[in-house]
């Protein structure tokens, strides 16, 4: 895609408190592209906790979780997250997509201290607050970090979500680091996408082995990411190759499906070898049973799956996108470090979001799809 560049309000001026509306793309109501709506009076975000701050967008990244949302998931257990008392008489809408932010600090709360009016940040904005198509977003601090001075904004705005996804299913949930990687091998279901790409740079700076399923046109480029052996999906069945080769460390599972019935085989077990899915009914769950009810479910439902393996000497658990500056700061050092490099697919301009959907709705993403904001 063509991006043009530059704000289609002109230059913003340093303080923000005198705005009240500003350019946005909103839902109101669920549904398909046509429920996309170009404003310029969406409401201005408004710092209301002394650890908040505003940031001037000028770069956002769309993730598949944008176009689900767009459609209705996680409606309910988000609209809960957002108000949990049910206190506020007003819906969700207008609600803004985005998850993705690099820009520019234009306003902190009194609390602040770690940033400065101007600074340069990026962030992966958690699902339950307005997102990023937007000229501005208010985000908490603790959210927030100063994003590589080696990427531009439009490369940093393509790493945050995929990138603290990648990490906290590999680090938080699978226990790996970089003083405990070397040596362990590494499976990668799905590595072409957003998530897989910054997994695959992620575990070859910390020293694994990487094997990788994508598609046969996928191989050069997660070979070009560090992927150590490529199996190809689209050639048959891929617990086939994969079973004839060593056993895993770690499975990290980006597709979901029927992977379950047959990946936790390939796992060595007895030494503490871990399968991480991030393809979850954990939010279907909570919309479809209301939160208690699809806690429960869940907690069931991981429990049973986790002692049914744990009896075959292997570990089962589920991964979730957590929003976290500090780890930003750590995937910051590695970027400058040079160990993790942007893919961006595509880059949109404003009045293209309903093309980025579009694209991101076709799937086969080779990296990240990016929006110039301003
Ligand atoms: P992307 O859409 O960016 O990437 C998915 C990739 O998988 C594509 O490159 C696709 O390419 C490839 N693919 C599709 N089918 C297969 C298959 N059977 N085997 C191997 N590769 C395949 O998605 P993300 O990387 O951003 O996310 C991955 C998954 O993780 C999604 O389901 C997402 O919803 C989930 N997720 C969950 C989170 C959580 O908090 N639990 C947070 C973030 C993501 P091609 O079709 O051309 O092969």
């Amino acid at each position: 895609a063509v991006c043009c560049h530059g704000s289609p309000n002109g230059p913003v001026s340093t303080t923000t408190r005198s705005m009240t509306v500003m350019p946005a793309w909103v839902i109101d109501k669920y549904g398909s592209n046509e429920a996309l709506r170009f404003t310029k009076n969406a409401g201005f975000p408004v710092i209301n906790y002394p650890n908040e701050v505003i940031v001037r967008v000028h770069s956002a990244g769309l993730n598949p979780l944008d176009v689900r949302m767009r459609d209705g998931y996680g409606s309910a257990s988000l609209s809960m997250k957002r108000d949990p008392l049910n206190i506020k008489s007003s819906s969700e809408f207008p609600l803004i997509l985005g998850r993705d932010v690099s820009g520019v600090i234009m306003e902190c709360g009194l609390d602040v201290k770690y940033f400065r009016e101007w600074d340069e940040v990026w962030a992966a904005i958690p699902p339950w607050k307005q997102g990023s198509l937007a000229e501005f977003v208010v985000l908490s601090a603790n959210e927030v970090s100063h994003k590589p001075k080696s990427m531009s904004h439009r490369e940093a705005a393509a790493v945050p979500y995929a990138a603290s996804t990648a990490w906290s299913a590999l680090v938080n949930t699978g226990g790996l680091s970089k003083d405990n990687c070397a040596k362990k091998r590494i499976l990668i279901l799905g590595g072409s996408g957003g998530v897989g790409t910054f997994a695959i740079q992620m575990l070859k700076a910390w020293g694994a082995h990487v094997t990788v399923t994508c598609s046969q046109n996928a191989e050069l480029f997660v070979r070009g990411l560090g992927a150590d052996h490529v199996v190809d999906y689209t050639a048959g069945p891929v617990e086939e190759p994969l079973g004839a080769l060593e056993k895993f460390d770690l499975i990290l599972d980006n597709v979901g499906g029927d992977t379950e019935r047959w990946a936790l085989t390939l796992l060595k077990p007895w030494c503490g070898a871990k399968f991480v899915t991030l393809v979850t009914p954990f939010l279907q769950n909570t919309d479809r049973l209301g939160i208690a009810d699809g806690m429960m479910q869940n907690a069931a439902t991981v429990a049973t799956k986790a002692l049914k393996h744990l009896v075959k000497g292997v570990h089962y658990r589920w991964g979730f996108f957590v929003p976290s500056g500090p780890v930003l700061d750590e995937i910051r050092e590695m970027v400058d470090a040079g160990q993790i490099r942007t893919v961006v697919e595509d880059t949109f301009c404003f009045s293209q979001v309903p093309e980025a959907f579009e694209k991101m709705e076709k799937g086969h993403a080779r990296g990240k799809t990016v929006v110039q904001i301003s």
